[in-house]
C-alpha cells in the first residue's frame, strides 16, 4: 500500500520540538494576562466572503493563497482561515462585544495559505495575535507594540528591529494614490507584469515589491507620509512619543504597507536579518474600517500577528536551548506482580504534583524486561530518581529510592504508608 504522508507545506510538530511550542505558548499566556488581554477562539473555517470583504479582493491572500471549498450539502462557500483578524472582528460584531466598551483579545492557532513552501513559509502555519477593539487612541497602538516587545524580551529573542509607518486615512490615501499612479505610469517600462496588473487596482502594494529591478523607481515614488494631514501626523507622533518614553527603538519605513487592505494610520513590523527572506516575524497595525466593512457597527481597532514558526526558528538560530521536559521519577517494576501497587503509588505521586514515568513492557520483549534494561530506560528518561518496586521491599511495605543524577547510586528504602513525607523531596523545582 502507498504510504500516507502529511500534505505538502503542512508539518507535524513532534516531541521534543513540541516542548518549545508549549514553552512559547505558556510565555504568551502569562504575558497576555499581565497586559489584561483575554483569550478568544474562533472557528478555523469561515465564510469565504468574510475574507474577500475583509482582506480586499486584490490582495495576495484572496487572489491566490486561500484554501476555499464548497460545503457539499448546502453549497456554502467556505475558506480555511488565512489569518484570524477577520474572524475575530466577525465574532466581536456578531456578539456585540463592544457594547460596554473596548475589548483586548488574543488568540493562537493554525492558519492556511497556499504558498510555495520554504524556510519560514508553510501552507499550514501558526499565528499568535493580539487585537484591541473599540479604542481609537495612539496609546493602544503603542501598548500593542510594547506588548510584542516585552514578548521578545521574555523569550530572550535578540536582533529584532521595529519598522513603523502611517498609512493615514482613506482620503489621504486617495490623494497619494492618484499621485502614485501618475508617477508609476511614467515608469511603465520598469514595472514587472504583476506591478502593471496592480497599477490601477492596488498601486500601494507595488511599493512592497521584492523585485530588485524595480527598487530605484519604487524608492523615488511619492511617499504616502507626505500626504498625511495634521490629525494623522499627530496620531503618528503620539505613538512615537510613547515608544520613546519606553526606550523602544524604531525606524520609520515610508514604504511599509502590509499585505491586507484593511489597515489605516499606524502599521508596523518586527523584522530580523537572521531568517533569510522570511524576515518578518510579526506585523500589525490599525484597522478602524474593518468592522464596518464586514457589516458590523463601526469601531476603531488595532492589532498584530506573529508567525510562531519564524519566532521559534529565530530562537534556534540564536542558540536558544530547547526546554527538555524531564520526569522527576522513573518507576522501575521488576515483576508483573508488582505492577498494580506500583501504578497506584505512581498515581498518588502524580496527585502530589510529581512527574512520574512508569516503566512499561516493550513489544516483543519478555514481561517487564530485565533490571538492566529498565535502569537504562530510567537513565535515558532524564529522571533524577528511580523508585524500585522490588518484591522483597514491597513485602515489607517499602520501596527503594535511588538517585540517578546528583550523588548517583545512593539509595535508601522508604515506607509506602508515608509517601507524603518523603516524595516531595523528589520533586524538582523547575
Ligand atoms: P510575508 O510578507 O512574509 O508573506 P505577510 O505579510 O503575508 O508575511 P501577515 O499576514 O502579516 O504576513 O502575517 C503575520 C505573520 O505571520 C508574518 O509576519 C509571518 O511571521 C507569519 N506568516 C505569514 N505567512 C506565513 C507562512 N506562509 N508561513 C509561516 N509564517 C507566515
Ligand atoms: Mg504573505
Amino acid at each position: 500500500m502507498q504510504k500516507l504522508v502529511a500534505v505538502k507545506g503542512m508539518n507535524d510538530i513532534l516531541p521534543p520540538d513540541s516542548a518549545r511550542w508549549e514553552w512559547l505558548e505558556d510565555k504568551v499566556r502569562n504575558l497576555m494576562a499581565r497586559y489584561a488581554y483575554r483569550n478568544i477562539r474562533t472557528p478555523i473555517v469561515e465564510p469565504t466572503a468574510l475574507f474577500v470583504r475583509g482582506l480586499g479582493e486584490v490582495t495576495d491572500i484572496v487572489e491566490k493563497e486561500m484554501y476555499s471549498f464548497e460545503d457539499r450539502l448546502n453549497g456554502e462557500q467556505l475558506t480555511l482561515r488565512p489569518e484570524a483578524t477577520a474572524g475575530v472582528v466577525r465574532a466581536v460584531a456578531e456578539h456585540s462585544m463592544l457594547y460596554e466598551g473596548g475589548k483586548r483579545l488574543y488568540y493562537m492557532g493554525p492558519m492556511f495559505r497556499h504558498e510555495r513552501p520554504q524556510r519560514g513559509r508553510y501552507r499550514q502555519f501558526h499565528q499568535i495575535g493580539a487585537e484591541a477593539l473599540g479604542f481609537p487612541g495612539a496609546e493602544v497602538d503603542a501598548e500593542l507594540i510594547l506588548l510584542a516587545n516585552a514578548l521578545w524580551r521574555e523569550l530572550g529573542l535578540q536582533n529584532v528591529r521595529l519598522e513603523l509607518n502611517s498609512l493615514g486615512q482613506p482620503e489621504e490615501r486617495k490623494a497619494h494614490r492618484a499621485a502614485l499612479i501618475a508617477y508609476l505610469e511614467q515608469h511603465q517600462d520598469v514595472l514587472d507584469e504583476e506591478a502593471r496588473r496592480r497599477l490601477h487596482s492596488n498601486p500601494l502594494r507595488i511599493l512592497d515589491t521584492k523585485n530588485p529591478a524595480m527598487q530605484a523607481v519604487v524608492e523615488a515614488a511619492p511617499r504616502l507620509i507626505d500626504f498625511l494631514g495634521p490629525e494623522s501626523l499627530a496620531h503618528f507622533s503620539a505613538v512615537q512619543a510613547i515608544l520613546s518614553a519606553n526606550g523602544v527603538q524604531w525606524r520609520v519605513n515610508p514604504r511599509l504597507v502590509r499585505g491586507m487592505d484593511y489597515y489605516n494610520l499606524t502599521v508596523f513590523e518586527f523584522v530580523t536579518d537572521q531568517l533569510g527572506s522570511q524576515g518578518t516575524i510579526c506585523g500589525g497595525g490599525r484597522y478602524d474600517y474593518l468592522i464596518e466593512q464586514i457589516g458590523g457597527k463601526a469601531a476603531p481597532a488595532v492589532g498584530w500577528a506573529l508567525g510562531v514558526e519564524r519566532v521559534l526558528e529565530l530562537l534556534k538560530e540564536q542558540g536558544h536551548a530547547a526546554p527538555v521536559p524531564v520526569p522527576d521519577v522513573y518507576a522501575i517494576v521488576p515483576s508483573e506482580a508488582a505492577v498494580p501497587l506500583a501504578m497506584a503509588t505512581a498515581e498518588r505521586l502524580r496527585a502530589m504534583g510529581l512527574r512520574v514515568q512508569m516503566h512499561a513492557a516493550a513489544s516483543g520483549g519478555a514481561g517487564m524486561g530485565s533490571m538492566k534494561s529498565q535502569f537504562k530506560k530510567a537513565d535515558g528518561s532524564g529522571a533524577a530518581h528511580a523508585i524500585i518496586f522490588g518484591e522483597d521491599e514491597l513485602a515489607r511495605g517499602m520501596v527503594t529510592v535511588k538517585a540517578l543524577r546528583d550523588g548517583a547510586g545512593a539509595q535508601n528504602e522508604q515506607p509506602l504508608d508515608a509517601v507524603a513525607d518523603w516524595a516531595p523531596l523528589l520533586q524538582s523545582k523547575g
